[in-house]
């Protein structure tokens, strides 16, 4: 955990689930036995963005919302690297919501962490696609107006290989799942339920504490079970791999022209004189 550590303080709030994302992840990637130096964790704008400099590892802090066409590009150009995108609810399902469609559907071969914390919580409280409607937040004190996003059920829509969901307050299970989701084969969904106690005073680290429960005995092949399960948060959250389907090519081995390559992209990249393709244009 130590070659993970650096000097930057943290400055998130007493409480804040992104201790315990932060912590889980450190944890799964030494367990994978994955150094500083062999992993590339790529973070959107958000409280937990400032994750980036938190830990050590290459690391990119992108645009907001934009955090997935990064981490799937730099994936693509070297498929050796397990590639990690982390984004907050605010900007996956509002910013983002595009990129985030056609990662799944492309089936990327990235992890993505969702940072699920119901609000934009750096901006100060604001309600996300995600805050429950009605909830007073910070711009909008009688509640939002608009429906409160289905995002489990939307991301099901959306026939992903991978689905597991986390709580911030399980490190030992957040671990565990990072561990499975970057083994995978295509493009891993991972939402983390993460306590904000500065803004969201709705799902709270104890109501989620009350609520969550590693499911047992669940069939992850089962897709219709687990998109009932993903989307029933009524009275218990299940936690745990939800869904996982290995059978499906992830988008680089879809890829004609990379068929049959020993290097990377990276590998392939050269010096080229354009000098005489460039007088074409002056
Ligand atoms: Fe964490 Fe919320 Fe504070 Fe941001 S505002 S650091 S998400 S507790
Ligand atoms: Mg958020």
């Amino acid at each position: 955990m130590k070659d993970y550590s650096c000097a930057t303080q943290c400055t998130w709030c007493d409480g804040c689930g992104d201790y315990g994302i932060w912590t889980a992840l450190k944890r799964a990637l030494v367990e994978l036995n994955i150094s500083p130096h062999g992993v590339l964790l790529c973070y959107d704008v958000g409280c937990h963005g400032n994750m980036s400099d938190k830990l050590l590892g290459y690391r990119f802090h992108g645009l907001h919302g934009r955090v997935l066409p990064f981490a799937a590009g730099a994936k693509l150009a070297n498929m050796h690297l397990p590639v990690l995108a982390f984004g907050g609810d605010g900007a996956s399902f509002s910013e983002g919501i595009g990129h985030l469609v056609h990662a799944v559907r492309s089936n990327y071969p990235i992890v993505f962490v969702l940072h699920n914390n119901g609000n934009y919580g750096l901006t100060t409280g604001q309600a996300s696609a995600l805050t429950p409607q009605g909830q007073p937040m910070t711009a909008s004190p009688n509640g939002i107006p608009e429906q409160t996003l289905p995002s489990m059920d939307f991301i099901f829509s959306l026939e992903p290989t991978f689905v597991a969901r986390g709580f911030s307050g399980n490190i030992a299970e957040m671990s565990e799942i990072l561990k499975a989701a970057i083994k995978h084969r295509g493009f891993a969904f991972v939402d983390m339920l993460q306590a904000c106690p500065t803004y969201n005073h709705f799902a709270t680290h104890e109501y989620l504490l009350e609520r969550c429960y590693t499911i047992e005995n669940h069939d992850t092949s089962d897709f219709q079970k687990a998109r009932a399960l993903a989307v029933d948060t009524s009275k218990k959250i299940a936690t745990g791999i939800l869904y996982q389907n290995e059978n499906v090519p992830n988008f680089y081995e879809r890829l004609v022209p990379r068929q049959g390559k020993k290097t990377t992209l990276v590998e392939e990249v050269e010096v080229r004189d354009v000098s005489t393709l460039m007088k074409n244009f002056v």
